[in-house]
C-alpha cells in the first residue's frame, strides 16, 4: 500500500520534494515519537516534521484545544481573539524581562522563511541600508530572500536577479575551520574576520542593514556557534548600530535547552524568528519579534492572508502550559545530554564518526568514510540502516555528512535509549 502512495508520488508531484526520496515510508498516522506506515511498520520519529512536533505528533491536550478553538473559529485574519492575544501574551512572557519590554511582535505568514521575509524588510526599512551578512553554512528558507540568506548554492542554480549584497562571513565550524585552525589556538579568527570586514570602509562590505544568524546551524549540520564568535559579532553589531537578526526557527521553542537558543549565548538579538515549534503541533505559523526602535512599518507594509492562525494560537498556549507543568526545558537538557554521551562513546569505538555536538535536542552525527574525510555516502548509509531498523533520521550539513535528531521535547528515556540501541546497532551493520 506504500509503495502505491510513493509511486503516485513520484508520479504527478513535482522533483522538488525532499524527504520521501531518502526516507521511503508512506504514514497512515502517527502517535506521540511513533509513526505507522501503510503498511503496519512502525517508526521511531526522530524528524518530528523538521523540528515543529515539539510535543510529538497528536499530543492529546493540543489536539483538544485545537478541536475548541475549531468549533469557535479558525481564521480571524487581523482582528483580535482572545486565542491571538494570549498566545501573544504568553510569548512575550517567555522573553528576557529586560527584553520583553522592548519587544513587539508581528505575526507572518504561516511559514518560517515568512518570517525570514519579514525580518529582512523590516531591518531594511529601519536602517534605510541593503545588504545583509549571513553565514556559510546558512539556512533560512527557500522564498526568493529567505533563499539569497541561504549559502548552498544548489537550490539558486539558475536563479536570476536573486537578492544583491548579501554577504557570507565564516561561522564557526570548528570540526572543519574554515579557516583551517586548531579551536584551542584560533583566537576566533572566524569572527574577527567579519569584524574587519565591517570595520574596512574601503575593502570591506557596505554597512548592512542586518546579521542574520542560526546559533546552532540546523540544515548546515547541526553546527552550534561557538560563544565566543556570536559574542564577538553581537558586539560589533551593536558598536556600528547594525540590528542583530537571530533565525530561531529550528532553535526556538524549547528545542536547545532554553525557550530560545540566544539565552545561552548571553546575548540580545534586535529581531528574533520563531516558527516551527510555536504551536507544539505543527500548525503552520510564524512571529518576528523586534525591538521598539526598528518600529518604522505603516498599514500595509507587510501583510498576508494567512498571517496569524487562531488554531495554532489556541495550541501554543497549551503547548506553553504542558512545557511549564512538565518542565520539558529539563527534559531536553537532560536527554541532549544523554543522546550525545551516548553517541561520544559510539564515537569512540568507531571510526564512522567524526563528530558528535549538539545543543539540546538537535543533535548531528557528522559521518566520515574509511579515508577519514567526511562522507554522505555513509551518512546515507546510517540513515538507511537505521529506517530498516525503525528510525527515522534525516541527514543534513555540508555534503550531506551529517545524520541528524529532532527528537520530540517530551522524549521519554526509554525511546530515547531505543533509539540509541537502533544507532548502535545500525552503525555495526554499516562498518561490517
Ligand atoms: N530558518 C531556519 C533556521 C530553518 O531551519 C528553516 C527550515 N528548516 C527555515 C528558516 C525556513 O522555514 P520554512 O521551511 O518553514 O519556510
Amino acid at each position: 500500500k506504500g509503495q502505491a502512495l510513493l509511486a503516485s508520488q513520484e508520479n504527478n508531484e513535482s522533483s522538488a520534494r525532499t524527504y520521501p526520496r531518502k526516507l521511503p515510508v508512506a504514514i497512515a498516522e502517527a502517535s506521540g515519537s511513533r509513526i505507522t506506515d501503510m503498511d503496519g511498520r512502525v517508526y521511531i520519529d526522530f524528524l518530528s516534521g523538521a523540528g515543529v512536533l515539539a510535543l510529538g505528533h497528536n499530543h492529546p491536550e493540543l489536539t483538544a484545544a485545537v478541536r475548541n478553538q475549531l468549533t469557535r473559529l479558525t481564521h480571524g485574519l487581523d482582528f483580535p481573539t482572545p486565542a491571538r492575544e494570549e498566545f501573544k501574551r504568553r510569548q512575550l512572557g517567555m522573553l528576557p524581562a529586560d527584553l520583553r519590554d522592548d519587544m513587539k511582535i508581528h505575526f507572518c505568514g504561516p511559514t518560517g522563511g515568512d518570517g525570514v521575509e519579514a525580518a529582512i524588510k523590516l531591518c531594511k526599512k529601519a536602517t534605510g541600508r541593503g545588504g545583509v551578512i549571513a553565514f556559510q553554512g546558512s539556512y533560512h528558507g527557500s522564498t526568493q530572500g529567505a533563499m539569497s540568506l541561504t549559502s548552498e548554492n544548489h537550490p539558486k542554480e539558475g536563479l536570476h536577479n536573486l537578492l544583491p549584497g548579501v554577504h557570507f562571513a565564516p561561522f564557526s565550524y570548528c570540526h572543519r575551520c574554515p579557516l583551517s585552525l586548531a579551536p584551542d589556538s584560533c583566537e576566533t579568527r572566524c569572527a574577527q574576520l567579519l569584524v574587519n570586514t565591517l570595520r574596512d570602509t574601503h575593502g570591506g562590505v557596505p554597512k548592512p542593514a542586518g546579521i542574520v544568524m542560526e546559533l546552532v546551524q540546523g540544515e548546515g549540520g547541526v553546527i552550534p556557534a561557538r560563544a565566543e564568535f556570536v559574542r564577538a559579532i553581537a558586539a560589533e553589531a551593536k558598536a556600528l548600530d547594525i540590528p542583530l537578526i537571530i533565525d530561531e526557527v529550528q532553535t526556538g521553542c524549547g528545542r536547545t535547552g532554553t525557550w530560545f537558543a540566544f539565552e545561552q549565548y548571553g546575548i540580545e538579538p534586535d529581531v528574533i524568528v520563531a516558527s516551527k515549534g510555536l504551536s507544539g503541533l505543527g500548525l503552520p505559523v510564524s512571529v518576528i519579534m523586534y525591538r521598539q526602535k526598528l518600529d518604522t512599518w505603516g498599514p500595509g507594509a507587510h501583510i498576508g492572508t494567512f498571517r496569524g492562525n487562531n488554531l495554532a494560537f489556541a495550541s501554543g498556549v497549551v503547548f506553553l502550559d504542558v512545557l511549564e507543568r512538565e518542565n520539558l526545558l529539563a527534559n531536553v537538557q537532560t536527554m541532549g545530554a544523554r543522546l550525545v554521551t551516548e553517541l561520544r562513546a559510539m564515537q569512540e569505538a568507531s571510526a564512522l564518526i567524526g563528530d558528535v555536538r549538539g545543543l539540546g535536542l538537535m543533535i548531528g552525527i557528522e559521518m566520515r568514510g574509511h579515508g577519514g574525510f567526511s562522507s554522505s555516502e555513509v551518512a546515507l548509509r546510517l540513515q538507511r540502516a537505521v529506517l530498516r531498523r525503525g528510525l527515522i533520521l534525516e541527514t543534513g550539513g555540508r555534503e550531506d555528512c551529517v545524520v541528524r535528531m529532532l527528537p520530540p521535547l517530551n522524549l521519554p528515556r526509554r525511546t530515547a535509549d531505543a533509539a540509541l540501541a537502533i544507532v548502535a546497532d545500525g552503525l555495526r551493520s554499516v562498518e561490517e
